[in-house]
């Protein structure tokens, strides 16, 4: 291993001209004053486990922050990412929430040839906000399932998403606010792709149907034990009572072969 006093002569520093990257790269982090005395101690090696960290000793955590910095948290975050969640539901939900949803007014900004009115609507430009919040069709939607409980959700996505979760003290009836609004969000959004792939077009109050009923079977699903479990429970349980009623009655009839009654106590005295 070559020593910093092997690397250089007459003060200068012995890395070639090449236009190679690492040799451009030594060139531009060498200080360009050598020491004023090298000697030949033992050389360190010291890391910078970031341009403004003082040398010292390689961190992999360091590192890894600098080269992966925290990107922006987001108040709508927490409100998504719940353990009932229905998976597909969430997953558009965030979809939308980063804008990642190809809305038509997306499309056409990278140069698609599409129309740019709503598929819902067919009224307005369909953007993201239009189609799930402020469309006259996504409105009835999300109007109809909350003036029933006397609640009037924010007007944007975001706001809704975070509203959903601080509407109540109780846990249970946020979670299931959170629900709803993912499902509204995930039948609107398919809702809007079978218009386009298919022609087929459903009438506010179908679809909220439909999210009705897919808000019944979660709940189902979160209150049955499923049925395989209880039969099987059930066989177990089956199967030591007719054990247990076999060994009482052999017992019992054991004893009366030896001249005792029938009926005795089941742990008496021989
Ligand atoms: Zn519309």
């Amino acid at each position: 291993m070559a020593t910093v006093n092997q690397a250089c002569t007459n003060s200068i520093w012995l890395i070639s001209r090449g236009r190679h990257p690492i040799l451009r790269l030594l060139r531009d982090v060498l200080p360009p004053n050598l020491p004023a005395s090298l000697n030949s101690l033992q050389d360190e090696f010291l890391w910078k486990n970031s341009p403004s960290s003082e040398a010292g000793d390689f961190s992999s955590s360091k590192t890894w922050d600098f080269l992966h910095p925290v990107g922006q948290s987001f108040n709508w975050t927490k409100p998504i990412w719940f353990k009932e969640r229905i998976p597909r539901h969430t997953f558009i939900l965030w979809m939308a929430m980063r804008d990642r949803l190809f809305t038509r007014d997306k499309l056409r900004s990278w140069g698609l040839n599409v129309p740019s009115s709503c598929l819902l609507c067919d009224a307005y430009p369909e953007s993201k906000s239009h189609l799930l919040t402020d469309c006259i069709y996504s409105r009835e939607i999300w109007t109809g399932f909350f003036r029933r409980s006397g609640l009037s959700p924010p007007v944007s996505l975001e706001e809704i998403v975070v509203w959903s979760d601080s509407l109540s003290p109780q846990r249970k009836v946020n979670t299931n606010c959170k629900i709803l609004v993912q499902a509204i969000v995930y039948c609107l959004w398919r809702d809007r792709n079978s218009r386009l792939h298919s022609s087929n077009s459903k009438p506010p109050h179908v679809l909220s149907k439909e999210i009705q009923t897919i808000l019944r079977a979660k709940h189902r699903h979160q209150g049955v034990i499923p049925l395989h479990l209880v039969l099987s429970f059930q066989f177990v349980i089956s199967l030591w009572l007719v054990a247990a009623a076999i060994v009482v009655v052999a017992y019992r009839f054991f004893w009366f072969l030896v001249g005792g009654s029938f009926v005795f106590p089941l742990f008496g005295v021989f």
